[in-house]
């Protein structure tokens, strides 16, 4: 697996993210890669400014976060467990995710999630999905910047898409990398199904597609 920076500039990393969304993404790090392993991870990938130094957790844009540095932390997870290391990466996702889900009830709605209990499990799934594309959509809208997330039907399973990829923004890749996602959205529909759904990266901007697209499986693994 090979990451570059894009030989042009992507105007997709120079979009703000949401500071609570670089918080979560440190503290799923450092409890994978240890207080120790991030500051250096940090250090290597021109993220000197976060050591000791997380971001508020407000669900706000304050300017100074954006998504190439996003795309700066999720290349040097990748780079720090090489290619062997998909699951540390997943596994960071998911950890992130569980900040999120804690902190976000606008998103993961616990009277929608009892509600959804009587729903068969594709319906369960796109309800989350549906969820995340909405919430992180109507956020980004409140804070004056639009971003685009959707969710199509590719018969077989549930596309999660997102034209402006926090994950790879300014990078190039050789293979899809935004692993991290797979982590969020296989904990935030764990979350609301209590079961485990196949993810797979389909299409990546790194490896350049003009959005990157994730296939979430209609029914639980077995
Ligand atoms: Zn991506």
């Amino acid at each position: 697996m090979e990451i570059k920076d894009k030989p042009q500039q992507d105007p997709v990393a120079s979009l703000y993210l949401v500071d609570a969304y670089m918080r979560w993404a440190l503290l799923g790090a450092e409890e994978v890669v240890g207080k120790q392993g991030l500051t250096v991870l940090l250090r290597s990938h021109g993220l000197e400014r976060f050591i000791d130094n997380y971001p508020p957790e407000t669900l706000k844009i304050s300017g100074n976060i954006t998504l190439g540095d996003y795309a700066k932390l999720s290349a040097g997870l990748l780079t720090f467990f090489g290619r062997a290391g998909k699951s540390m990466v997943v596994r960071t996702g998911r950890l992130t995710s569980k900040y999120a889900i804690e902190k976000q009830s606008a998103v993961y709605n616990v009277a929608a999630k009892t509600a959804a209990k009587l729903l068969p499990w594709g319906m369960q799934v796109k309800m989350v999905l549906d969820s995340m594309a909405d919430g992180y959509n109507k956020l980004y809208a409140e804070n004056g910047q639009q971003l685009h997330f959707k969710v199509e039907d590719r018969g077989h399973a549930w596309a999660f898409i997102s034209l402006e990829c926090p994950l790879c923004a300014g990078k190039t890749s050789d293979v899809p990398m935004c692993w991290g996602r797979i982590g969020t959205l296989k904990e935030s529909v764990t979350w609301l199904t209590g079961r485990e759904f196949e993810v797979e990266e389909v299409e990546c901007r790194a490896t350049g597609s003009v959005a990157c697209v994730w296939e979430v499986s209609k029914s639980p693994r077995e």
